[in-house]
């Protein structure tokens, strides 16, 4: 392929990779955004493979092998994964992305291609460095989210005494090493400064994912998106490949516009949270500990929870990570569509981060086919609980949690939450009293509107769907 046709592939995939991003903002449209984006990817690809950076059967013959077994893994890791490991299995290709940017450095250090000189050389190993310090953060710090996700490792934070000096310290270690590096690379030594950056940059990630606590872990996921976009982005300038720059570009910024938005969701600021231990910080609380939770918890069977629903005519549906667990999202479309029958108006209220991931309640309320336009974020609805004569919670925990309001203390004081227990009643669907993510007790469970109907969240749906006289 000529080197204007490439370019005019490349042209054509990052188009299309912005039409994917839009398509994804909106549920409607998503299907259509992901579209664009396998049609792009496919493009690109093509045109990269294709182009005159391979050359010779061997490369193709490498090229093909790889390939054929990348789409295997890949293949396999779609059929076999469910939809709850949907955010560990984010957090490790995160990481491999990260890899990918630390091997292409060191290949590159070690066989930079082409010859450079002045500038143009310092230029080439300053991207060098960087890239391969972002990618070193981003490997670490993803394969120890991957493992407080999948809860492989404790979500509570680990804050090593003085943490801040000590991140400082690395980082003043890291530019000094950079320097050396410049200056060695150019007389053909800097392997060992680079090596010493490169165990630094791994010290740090891990010890930045540590540091956090189990509520913030939605913005350090999608922190790290933002940290493998621009991986890939360093990447290509490694490689000289300008769609690479482009599509690491894209996916660094929309990441960093969602670690914003997660911030702004849940009342933290991004900095805290990424010098790390919000969660059990005294910046986040008052200091103290948090208030015991006391009080009575009252039991409701299928049979009390439907003769409630049927007498409601408001019902707020909010549900969270436990209605993924129990793959409960058919049969509460099935309650929703019989309840409408009955004349009940049905909403859900949706919190920026309930679930494991962003948009995870969407997807699966879009996959039971839920229509769109009674579903609606925490924004629109949370002063409408007055009016709700009906809260369904099915497996929400930390997004319905009053002390993040009521209590100074609490670990999530300050998190906005759904304040489901202003409506008439509030019927909680889950296992056990067990907490949520966050490791924190609520009081929700032992406010006198609240009736718990304990059990796996789709066996109780299903139960009252019997008495709802629908079974
Ligand atoms: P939580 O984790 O707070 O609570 C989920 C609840 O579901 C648990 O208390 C559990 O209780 C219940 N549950 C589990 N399995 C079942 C089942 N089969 N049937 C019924 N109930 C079940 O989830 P939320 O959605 O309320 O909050 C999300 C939390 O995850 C927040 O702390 C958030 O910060 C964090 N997080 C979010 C991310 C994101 O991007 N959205 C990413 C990483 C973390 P029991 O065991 O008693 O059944």
């Amino acid at each position: 392929m000529s080197e204007g046709l490439v370019t005019v592939s490349y042209i054509a995939a990052t188009i299309l990779f912005i039409l994917a991003l839009g398509g994804l903002s909106d549920q409607e449209k998503a299907r259509r955004g992901n579209l664009f984006g396998m049609i792009g990817m496919a493009i690109a690809i093509v045109a990269t493979v294709s182009g005159n950076q391979v050359t010779g059967a061997l490369s193709y013959a490498i090229l093909v092998m790889t390939m054929t077994a990348g789409a295997w893994v890949g293949l396999q890791l779609a059929r076999r994964v469910e939809m709850t490991q949907m955010p560990e299995l984010v957090a490790i290709l995160h990481s491999l992305v990260g890899m990918a940017a630390v091997l292409v450095g060191y290949a590159n250090f070690m066989d930079p291609g082409a010859t450079f000189s002045g500038v143009e050389k310092t230029i080439h190993e300053v991207e060098i460095y960087i890239g391969i310090l972002i990618g070193a953060v981003t490997f670490s710090g993803s394969v120890i989210a991957f493992g407080k996700l999948s809860g492989k490792i404790s979500g509570t934070p680990v804050l090593l005494p003085a943490r801040h000096w000590l991140n400082l310290g690395l980082l003043i270690l890291t530019i000094w090493f950079g320097s050396l590096f410049v200056a060695g690379a150019a007389e053909g030594g800097g392997t060992l400064p680079l090596m010493l950056m490169t165990l630094i940059a791994l010290a740090f990630g891990v010890h930045m994912v540590m540091a956090i606590g189990g509520a913030d872990m939605p913005v350090v996921v999608s922190m790290l998106n933002s940290y493998s976009g621009w991986a890939a982005a360093a990447t290509g300038f490694m490689l000289s490949n300008d769609l690479l720059i482009v599509v690491g570009a894209l996916v660094g910024s929309s990441g960093a516009i969602l670690s914003y938005i997660m911030c702004r969701a849940m009342n933290r600021n991004f900095i805290a949270v990424i010098a790390g231990g919000f969660g059990t910080d005294t910046s986040s609380s008052g200091g103290g500990p948090a208030a015991e939770i006391t009080g009575e918890v009252v039991p409701i069977d299928a049979e009390g929870t439907a003769n409630l629903l049927d007498a409601a005519k408001e019902v707020m549906i909010v549900p969270g990570y436990g209605m993924a667990v129990a793959q409960a999202q058919h049969s509460v479309n099935e309650i929703t569509k019989t309840l409408r029958a009955k004349g009940v108006t049905v909403r859900f209220g949706i919190h920026p981060v309930a679930g494991r991931m962003p948009g995870h309640m969407n997807v699966l309320l879009a996959e039971a086919k839920v229509p769109y336009d009674i579903v609606f974020e925490m924004d629109e609805i949370n002063d409408d609980f007055p009016n709700v004569d009906v809260s369904l919670i099915i497996g929400a925990n930390d997004i319905v949690n009053p002390s993040a309001q009521g209590d100074p203390n609490s670990p999530i004081a300050g998190m906005p939450v759904l304040e489901v227990w202003k409506g008439r009643t509030t019927i909680v669907l889950k296992r056990s009293m067990a907490s949520g993510y966050a490791g924190v007790g609520n009081p929700l469970f032992v406010k006198e509107n609240t009736r718990m109907l304990f059990g796996d969240a789709k066996d109780s749906l299903e139960a009252v769907l019997k008495e709802l006289g629908n079974g």
